[in-house]
């Protein structure tokens, strides 16, 4: 006897499964393991997964009222974006034309643009504002197949404005399909109002605004809440950031670190050292901290969208990673000043050129090891038995598609907890 789903998904042509390895991400030359299976079905009951592979088998065990019929198209876990500053006021399309025009970034700082000017547009919005605002960068998100993301505070640089943020993310993950995953990211940029003492600033987020993020956890957010440290040269020291991750750990908080962007200060091992759950950028990682992170838990996260925002060359060491046997994942950094990239499908296509990654193995970075990254490998991430039904049916012929072609929106349907959100 058949048992009824809510919902079966018929005809896929190529269903890639992307399947969790003991547990755990996809590591080192293991990565890119599709587990595709060709002629298949998915069902689907209370938002979970309960059949997928070869459609016979699917549809000898299970019936149902509603079938969407994929008509030979593919289908894949709906993409995990494991790196997103999603929450922001205003814009600086000028400061990008005067950029094009030879001006550094330097230069643009020292007249209060920059990242001072995101902080001063965003502590002037009014909560609902903020919220406005990231609601629409998150509904096209989702319309290009992501249904996770995570989110970082960090353009408050407050304790009233990044609890505000914290506010707009616990909103907008309340009542928009997209789940967010949020990150405390005080320890983004030295304030304007303390840059003569930025010892005082790290003070001030190591004993109060962490503590407050903690309290704010406790009646707002029954998940995991990250702290991150921006540790590069203009930004956090090694010794600072230390301090602000031994505060955020004592308090409870899971950690992540902006690592290795410009210049190695040493963060990728102190992640490491601290049991991090990600570090990310690591544009310019030295060879020995490649191998701590193949002998870690600590994942990857590579933005090729940020240097080509910048315009710069990807100097990633995404082959040596995957040859050291670390677990790498790949998101948009998204973000006014240097990568407003909402689109992962983008993410992809500049993987395969610029780390050299093959299809499958961008895909597995956006989707498992995406999930890894934001400890959620046990409920997204892969289309396995008992895991949240967050699919994504594109209208491609062939997987390889996905990094193959760029530039136009790819989704035919997008499947959030069983539930059709989108469709093209
Ligand atoms: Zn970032």
């Amino acid at each position: 006897m058949p048992h009824y789903a809510d919902l079966i998904i018929d005809t896929i042509k190529q269903l890639c499964v992307i399947p969790a390895h003991a547990g755990g991400p996809q590591r080192g030359r293991a990565l890119g393991d599709l587990g595709l299976v060709e002629g298949a079905a998915v069902a689907i009951q209370g938002g979970s997964i309960v059949a997928a592979g070869p459609r016979e088998s699917v549809l000898d065990s299970f019936r149902a009222d509603d079938i969407l019929d994929a008509e030979g198209r593919i289908v894949t876990p709906g993409i995990v974006d494991p790196h997103t500053h999603l929450i922001w006021a205003g814009d600086r399309a000028d400061e990008f034309e005067r950029r094009l025009g030879g001006a550094t970034y330097q230069e643009i700082m020292a007249e209060g643009g920059g990242i001072n000017r995101t902080v001063r547009q965003t502590r002037a919005a009014r909560l609902q504002d903020l919220i406005d605002q990231a609601r629409a960068r998150l509904d096209r998100m989702l319309r290009h197949g992501t249904t996770t993301i995570e989110c970082k505070t960090g353009y408050g640089l407050n304790l009233e404005t990044e609890l505000n943020m914290l506010n707009a993310i616990a909103l907008l993950d309340a009542e928009h399909p997209v789940d967010l995953v949020p990150t405390f990211l005080a320890a983004h940029a030295i304030p304007p109002e303390y840059t003569s003492d930025p010892d005082a600033y790290v003070q001030l987020v190591a004993e109060k605004m962490i503590p407050a993020a903690a309290t704010w956890q406790s009646e707002h957010w029954p998940g995991v809440l990250y702290c991150d440290v921006f540790c590069d040269e203009g930004a956090f020291t090694l010794e600072q950031t230390r301090c602000i991750l031994e505060a955020a750990r004592l308090a409870g908080l899971h950690l992540r670190v902006h690592a290795d962007e410009f210049v190695p200060l040493g963060a990728t091992a102190l992640a490491v050292e601290m049991g991090a759950a990600s570090v990310d950028h690591l544009l310019a990682t030295r060879p020995e901290d490649v191998a701590l992170l193949g002998q870690s838990q600590t994942m990857a996260v590579l933005l090729p969208a940020t240097p080509f925002g910048l315009g710069v060359p990807n100097t990633a060491p995404a082959r040596a990673l995957i040859e050291a046997n670390a677990a790498l994942a790949l998101a948009t950094d998204c973000n006014p000043g240097t990568a407003w990239c909402e689109n992962m499908q983008l993410v992809l296509a500049l993987a395969t050129r610029s780390l050299h990654l093959t299809v499958a193995q961008a895909l597995a970075a956006s989707t498992i090891n995406a999930a890894f990254a934001v400890e959620r490998g046990d409920r997204i991430g892969s289309v396995e038995v008992g895991k949240q039904a967050d699919l994504v049916v594109w209208d491609v012929p062939d997987y390889r598609h996905l990094g193959y072609r760029f530039g136009t929106n790819m989704v035919h349907t997008v499947i959030k907890k069983g539930v059709r959100v989108f469709e093209q």
